[in-house]
Order: C-alpha cells, then structure tokens, then sequence
C-alpha cells in the first residue's frame, strides 16, 4: 500500500529503497556472472590422521565479482536460490569440478577424489544422477573420483525419488557424504535407510574443542556411531593441533580445516600437493 499516513512511512525508509536497489543490483550482476562463467572452484584438501596423506578434495565456489574481487558462496548461493538462478551455477560447479579433475589426471598427477555440495532445492529441483552421469560421460572421469555432498535436510523427506537418486549415484560409484552432520533436522533412521558413505562433523561442533567437554562428548559419540555403522567421519573447521590430537584420539578418519589449509584454486592446490611429505 502506498498510502502516506504516518503509520506507514517506517516502511518506506531511505535505508530501505537503498537495499532494494542492492538486492536488484546484486541479482543483475549475478546474472552476469552466469553468462560470462564468472566463477570459479577453489578446492581444501581432506587429510588422514593416520598418516597426513591427502585422502580427499572439496570443491568451494567463489564468484569473480567485478568491483569486489572473489565473493564466497554465503554471499549468492542462497540469494540465488531465491531468484531461480542456482541450477545454471549448480551445473557449473559440477561440470568444473569434474574437468578440473580430467585435466589433473590427464597430466599424470595423483588423484584424489573431489566432493560437490548440492543444496536440498538443488537435490529437489534438478535430475541429479542424470546430471552427474552427463558430466562423468562427458569429461571422462571415472566415477570414483567424484563424490556429493548433502546435508540432513535433504534425507528427512522419505520420498522414494531421494532413495532412486541415491541409489542411483551409489550403482554409479559417486561417494556420498553427509555434511554439517548434526546440525539438521537428525533422524538418525536416514543413516539406515540410504546408501551413505561418510559423515562431516560441522565445524560448530569442533570449534570449541578440546576445551568444551559437552563438544568433546557429542563429537566422540559421533565418531564412535559412525564407526559402528562402518561410516567415514571427515571433521570440519579443524584449527588447531590440540584439535587434531583429540580427532585423532578418537579415531576420526580424516579432517579438514584452516590446520592442513585454507581452500585453495587449482594452482595453488598443485603447488600445496608438491610440498607435501611424501
Ligand atoms: P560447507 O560445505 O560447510 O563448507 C565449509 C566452509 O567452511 C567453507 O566456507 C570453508 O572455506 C570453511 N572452512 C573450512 N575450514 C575452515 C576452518 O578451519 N575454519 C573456518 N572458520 N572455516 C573453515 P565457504 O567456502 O565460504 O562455503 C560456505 C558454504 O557455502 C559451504 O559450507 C557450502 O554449504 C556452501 N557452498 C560452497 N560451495 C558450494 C556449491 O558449489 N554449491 C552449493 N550448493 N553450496 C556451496
Ligand atoms: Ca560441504
Ligand atoms: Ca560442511
Ligand atoms: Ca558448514
């Protein structure tokens, strides 16, 4: 309504118009984006606590934005969720993520596998597991290096399209990994019901540890499940070497995080990849 009486006029703030003219600014640059490609992949390194060896790759989307240089994903991918823009991005980032892969294999380097995030709207809106078999086929990666990464909310839906699709990806060879595990909506009957090959433990979980024993508790009753259930743990947002320790006292399979490196692009990951212990 545009009525001027004066109970409206706080909806009609300066301040106001000023952000609506951002958010059409924003959307119209993201458009951009898409047209040109403007995006790319940087990739953090997953390592063993075993041994240190690299075990693993996830592929983070930044956007080149031409004023403010590279923006990270919490920036547009939401946003572009809302403005319908996420399936042209989504499609991009796994068509990259395996070509990237290709390349590195084609020039003899040693491959680990590289994990994709899809969103629950993703999952919902797009042929996944035809998408991800066009991209295989199309760059010839071998489905073994490619793996998905779905939160809970995905799997709290029993839909039997969900069940088909996972299935699917499994029969394929794409790993599948639950992330920000514990943060979700958790039934842990979905852990019995789907094909799931490992469990990120989220990074809020991890950041106050060793020193919060109610952290300390919830993280090793997860490793311990997960081994029961013969799942992977992979924990996120590792930062320090007290927590490496405690993850590694636990039997945590591999970590992730600002302690073994921050995500990297393609070139800086090879030259990471060079310097490691061998
Ligand atoms: P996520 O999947 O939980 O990814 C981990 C995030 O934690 C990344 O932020 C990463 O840079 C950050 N991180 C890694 N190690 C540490 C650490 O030691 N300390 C701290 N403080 N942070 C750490 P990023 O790259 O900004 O991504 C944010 C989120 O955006 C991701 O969270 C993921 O949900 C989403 N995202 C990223 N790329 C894509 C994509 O291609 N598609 C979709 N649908 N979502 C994406
Ligand atoms: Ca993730
Ligand atoms: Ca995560
Ligand atoms: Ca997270």
């Amino acid at each position: 309504a545009k009525e001027s009486g004066r109970g409206n006029r706080q909806f009609y703030t300066p301040s106001m118009e000023a952000s609506a003219i951002d958010v059409l600014q924003h959307e119209r640059l993201l458009r951009e984006a898409i047209v040109d490609n403007a995006f790319v992949l940087h990739y953090q390194p997953q390592i063993s606590l075993e041994d240190g060896s690299l075990q693993g790759l996830e592929a983070l989307v930044r956007w080149r934005h031409p004023q403010r240089g590279l923006v990270g994903p919490d920036e547009f991918i939401t946003f572009s969720e809302s403005r319908g823009l996420i399936t042209p991005i989504g499609r991009w980032v796994m068509r990259e993520a395996c070509r990237q892969l290709k390349e590195w294999q084609d020039e003899g380097l040693a491959l680990v596998p590289v994990a994709v995030n899809l969103s629950a709207l993703e999952f919902r809106q797009r042929d996944v597991a035809g998408e991800i078999a066009a991209a295989l086929r199309d760059t010839g990666l071998a489905p073994q290096y490619l793996g998905i990464e779905l939160t809970e909310s995905v799997l709290m839906h029993q839909t039997g399209q969900v069940l088909d699709t996972l299935n699917a990806l499994k029969a394929l060879g794409v790993g599948i990994s639950i992330d920000d595990f514990g943060t979700g909506y958790s039934s842990l009957a979905y852990l019995k019901r789907y094909p799931i090959d490992s469990l990120k433990i989220d990074r809020s979980f991890v950041v106050d540890t060793p020193g919060n024993p109610d952290d300390v508790a919830i993280v090793t009753a997860v490793i311990q499940m997960a081994r029961s259930l013969q799942l992977k743990t992979v924990a996120e947002g590792v930062e320090t070497p007290a927590q490496v320790q405690l993850l590694k006292g636990l039997g945590c399979d591999l970590i992730q995080g600002h302690v073994v490196s921050v995500p990297l692009d393609a070139v800086a990951l090879q030259r990471w990849m060079r310097d490691l212990p061998v």
